[in-house]
């Protein structure tokens, strides 16, 4: 996967610079341990108790980069966990990028499952084992390593970066619309290079092309003020958990349409462009079902599997509860009944707008004799990048001059948050250029990051910013 193919007869100027190269080579053993250093702080960012240890990751980043020859280089503090912020701007004429990755890591449970401590990562089968491995310390440490590269060979940048690298991600980036407002006079750019996602099925080199927007609610409905006998007032007082029932089976019919009245008004048709990206993608639909252990596939007939995904809305009942819970029998009529309720959304669709359809909508179909109310618990806007915007075709070259193949087109059918507070919040482009391999287990036990990834990503990573730095954004 290091040796890109001889049949693609690359240009001199696509190859990475030789003098980066014999620094990277000689430095391995060095880079490695670093890695490590950094995957061993256990930057849990939803433990209380792993405040201070959150506090010590970010130090140790900031202090790296100021090492490395980055200015201004700072744990920046937000009401939740630091930010950390350097920048680098000497190159005159050349683009600024921001690059963004997130120090944070998920929790560790369930730790039974793991085959070693989570933070003692260790290398085996060419992988890097351990919490943080992938998602997204080790994609953080590239971008490190590609720039110390740089830096160490020429004591310069080819272009000027600016770090944004947070600790929250894993929290909702809860703290990162206030911090973007906060330090909106550090963050001019031209572009946003978010690497946080990755590679496709099979390790194939990629780049995320979109990814959807959610809108999240709350369904509480009620009926009498306690749980009443259900031999007394059956058949005459309406059942809450009946009629949530009722109102779900009316969000979506049985071929997946969602079923609330302007839910797909703003819905960008699937371009024929698009179709054809998805279907030139070795995608293996048998394999897929089996990985997920369901009998069938269900969804929108007139759309494959990766449009499903990618490129069209859904709803999804994500929990439901109510009434009696217990072992055996208990006869009443549930006093309330909720459910959480989520819509993945697609270019154009306003998750705010989709609320109010949404809301009247249950409250339109719910049955008298009971009171209905829906919440809002959260929001997030659907993000694409053209697969024209220059970033992206340079880094397509990057990916292929380095991994020696030509990168797919990928639509992502969840939501990164972060992606879409830069562009609304700053009106700046986001690119999604990722590394990780499909299989890197993360948010799971044994998280891992495939080694030759890590290390053709650096070599990926300096290449572009050297095609920038001599390019532009053309
Ligand atoms: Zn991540």
């Amino acid at each position: 996967m290091t040796t890109p193919d001889p049949a693609l007869d690359l240009a001199p100027d696509m190859v990475v610079d030789p003098a980066v190269e014999a620094h990277l080579a000689a430095t391995r053993e060095a880079r490695l341990a670093s890695y490590f250093e950094l995957l061993r702080i256990p930057s849990v960012s939803t433990l209380p108790e792993h405040a201070g240890d959150m506090r010590a990751a970010a130090a140790w980043i900031a202090a790296e980069l100021a090492r490395i020859g980055f200015e201004h280089a700072e744990a920046s503090p937000t009401p939740g966990h630091p930010v950390v912020y350097a920048d680098w701007l000497h190159a005159e004429g050349a683009p600024t990028v921001i690059v963004y990755c997130h120090y944070d890591v998920q929790p560790v449970d369930p730790i039974e499952l793991w085959e070693t401590a989570p933070f003692e990562p260790f290398v085996r089968d060419g992988r890097v084992i351990g919490r943080g491995s992938a998602d997204d310390k080790g994609q953080l440490h590239m971008h490190l390593r590609a720039a110390e590269a740089l830096f160490a060979t020429r004591g310069r940048l080819p272009l000027n970066l600016r770090v944004v690298f947070e600790g929250e991600e894993e929290a909702s980036s809860s703290s990162m619309p206030g911090w973007l407002e906060a330090n909106r006079h550090r963050l001019a750019a031209d572009v946003v290079a978010v690497t946080d996602t990755g590679f496709f099925e099979g390790n194939i080199p990629a780049i995320t092309e979109s990814l959807r927007g959610i809108l999240y609610t709350q369904i509480d409905v009620s009926g009498p003020p306690t749980d009443v006998h259900s031999g007394s007032y059956g058949g005459n007082v309406e059942n809450p958990a009946n009629a949530l029932a009722r109102i779900i089976a009316e969000l979506k019919d049985r071929n997946g349409l969602v079923q609330v009245p302007g839910f797909y008004d703003d819905v960008v048709p699937v371009d024929p462009a698009v179709r054809a990206r998805l279907a030139a993608l070795p995608f293996d639909e048998a394999a897929y079902l089996a990985r997920i252990g369901v009998p069938a596939l269900a969804g929108e007939a007139a759309y494959t599997v990766l449009e499903r995904e990618g490129a069209r809305p859904t709803l999804d009942v994500n929990g439901i509860w109510g009434g009696f819970q217990g072992d055996g029998a208990k006869t009443i009529i549930p006093a309330h009944a909720h459910a959480k309720v989520s819509m993945r959304l697609v270019a154009n669709q306003d998750p705010l707008r989709l609320f109010e359809l949404f809301r009247a909508h249950v409250l339109e179909i719910a049955p008298p004799g009971v009171r209905v109310e829906v919440q809002r618990l959260g929001t997030g806007r659907p993000v694409s990048t053209s697969v024209d915007q220059p970033l992206v075709r340079a880094v397509a070259k990057a990916l292929q001059a380095t991994f020696g193949r030509e990168p797919v087109f990928m639509r992502s059918g969840g939501s990164i948050p972060i992606a879409e507070m830069f562009e609304q919040q700053l009106g700046l482009p986001v690119v999604l250029m990722g590394f990780t391999n499909p299989d890197d287990n993360a948010h799971a036990p044994n998280e891992s990051m495939v080694l030759a990834n890590y290390e053709t990503g650096i070599r990926t990573i300096c290449l572009l910013w050297d095609m920038l730095g001599r390019d532009g954004l053309e």
